[in-house]
């Protein structure tokens, strides 16, 4: 491979070589090879811990104006950009064009919105209780903040961390996942270009059991916000539990979409898919339980096979691709061996189920669906983050809260009906982070919080304003001006 193929790493304002080099192949086309990018040791990643320490103070100082003019360059930029970004990204993860084109789109959007909301820090101010006295509660920057992000949203994720890590004045080392460097590192050559001072923004690409672990162990983090599984999350969250830093953690997720008797079929059916199977179901928001009130259960399948049959699975590059491959191998075993595990369970297939031989040559598999399955079994409990879906028989609407309510997971829980007070009971009663109403339960806002309960997600909401609680502490001043 060329030097100029290779992507380094951006370390204190600098593209610096790394020890080590990784090939990037596209999962949705084996002989796609997306370039050669930095595999970062041990010592580039503390290098890169010191780099934004040194920087940290200066950007905690720095005016808002100048942040905002920063943040403005980069997602306006992401935004021109979209349809160019988004045909990398959707090389290197399988996801369709369209489909990485909305998520550049939506990640400049994140840094327009953040640009935005460095206007708007305002503190508190209150009398103190003792005459005389004044009180001023004030938020201030975090300091160091280390960014650990997955493989499924490569630059969303990425965006919706650094934007307000950098809004609200702290100084970044993200490290990508290991197998979508590319979209990472586009971000980082916008973000070297928009005036930001050396240092404060820093890219480690390499594994996570190296530079992930560095930067969770670090004393000179402050903070790490970390997108998922569940145990990863766990081992970094003791990591920086025991150096007293603030953690934040966004995981897996096993959403239900509950369809009760009353409602719009049509509407349903086109949820199920979209919240199942588009992003090849690799979405921490998909809908892998549809739990179906009996009295539509039956035409409910029907309906889905027929609409599943339509949908063009195939090289997201081609014009009308509606569903990718899957992101990397290891992730179509995982979905392989959970399609085996779950008939061996008893699980009815009636869609699918197997892995498709395309051209050009990746990891594709078939939208599948499975009946009669039961919320105990493992399918119905274990996250499979791939376009795979099962359909849980609910007695009545009791019934399929109740299940929808029985897993360890809580990030979103949908309802389709057409009724106000079940659709009001439903927002009240689902126990997770987002409920959607007639909405697919992948699909979320970027000026709002995003987050869940229970293993989904751990620390303060990320997004919207929310985002101030974990990338800033309060500082509470009290002083006798006369
Ligand atoms: P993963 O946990 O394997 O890896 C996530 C990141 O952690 C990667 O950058 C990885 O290199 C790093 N990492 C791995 N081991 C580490 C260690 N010991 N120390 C520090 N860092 C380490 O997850 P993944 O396979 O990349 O992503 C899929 C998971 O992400 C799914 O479980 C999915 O539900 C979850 N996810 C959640 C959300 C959400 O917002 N809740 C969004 C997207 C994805």
């Amino acid at each position: 491979m060329s030097k100029a193929q290779q992507h380094d790493n951006f370390i204190n304002g600098e593209w610096q070589p790394a020890s080590d080099y990784s090939t990037n192949t596209s999962p949705s086309n084996l002989d796609d090879v997306i370039g050669s990018y930095a595999h970062a040791s041990t010592d580039e990643a503390e290098a890169a811990i010191n780099a934004a320490a040194a920087a940290s103070s200066e950007w905690a100082r720095s005016g808002l104006e100048q942040r905002k003019a920063v943040l403005d360059f980069i997602g306006n930029e992401l935004i021109e950009r979209s349809a160019e970004i988004g045909l990398v990204l959707a090389r290197e993860e399988g996801k369709t064009v369209a489909e990485g084109t909305g998520e550049v789109y939506r990640s400049g959007q994140f840094f327009q919105y953040y640009a935005a909301e460095t206007l708007r820090q305002m503190g508190e101010f209150a009398d103190s209780v003792r005459p005389g006295v004044e009180i001023e509660v004030r938020r201030e920057p975090v300091g160091v903040v280390g960014i650990i992000t997955p493989w499924n949203f490569p630059m969303a994720v990425a965006a919706w961390k650094v934007a307000p890590a950098l809004a609200y004045g702290n100084a970044v080392v993200l490290k990508p996942a290991e197998s979508v460097p590319a979209s990472a590192w586009i971000l980082a050559e916008i973000i070297s270009r928009s005036g930001l001072p050396a240092g404060v923004f820093n890219l480690v690409m390499g594994s996570g059991r190296e530079v992930g672990e560095v930067i969770s162990t670090s004393p000179k983090v402050n903070a790490v916000t970390f997108t998922g599984s569940v145990p990863v999350g766990r081992h970094i969250a003791a990591n920086v539990m025991a150096n007293m830093g603030k953690i934040q953690l966004e995981m897996g997720s096993k959403n239900a979409l509950v369809v009760l008797n009353d409602a719009d079929l049509d509407l349903a059916v086109q949820c199920a898919i979209n919240g199942a199977f588009f992003g090849t179901g690799q979405k921490c928001t998909a809908s892998s339980r549809l739990i179906v009130e009996a009295g539509v259960h039956d035409e409910f399948i029907e309906r889905m096979v027929a609409e599943m049959a339509k949908l063009k699975v195939g090289d997201p590059l081609a014009e009308g691709t509606q569903i990718g491959s899957l992101a990397n191998e290891a992730q179509y075993q995982q979905v392989l061996g959970y399609i085996d595990s779950a008939k061996a369970e008893g699980a009815k297939l009636v869609a699918g189920g197997e892995a498709l031989e395309l051209n050009p040559k990746g990891y594709y598999i078939a939208p599948t669906l499975f009946r009669d399955t039961t919320n105990d079994m493992n399918i119905n409990c274990e996250e499979v983050f791939g376009p795979l879906a099962c359909v849980i028989k609910a007695d009545d609407y009791d019934h399929a809260l109740a299940i929808c309510n029985d897993t360890e997971y809580g990030l979103t829980a949908g309802v389709i009906t057409q009724s106000l007070a079940r659709a009001a009971h439903f927002k009240r009663e689902a126990k997770s982070g987002c409920v959607m109403v007639n909405l697919p339960t992948a699909g979320t806002d970027y000026h709002v919080p995003f987050g869940g309960r229970k293993n989904s997600s751990y620390g303060s909401r990320e997004q919207g304003r929310y985002a101030a609680e974990f990338y800033t502490v309060v500082k509470t001043c009290y002083s006798k001006p006369y």
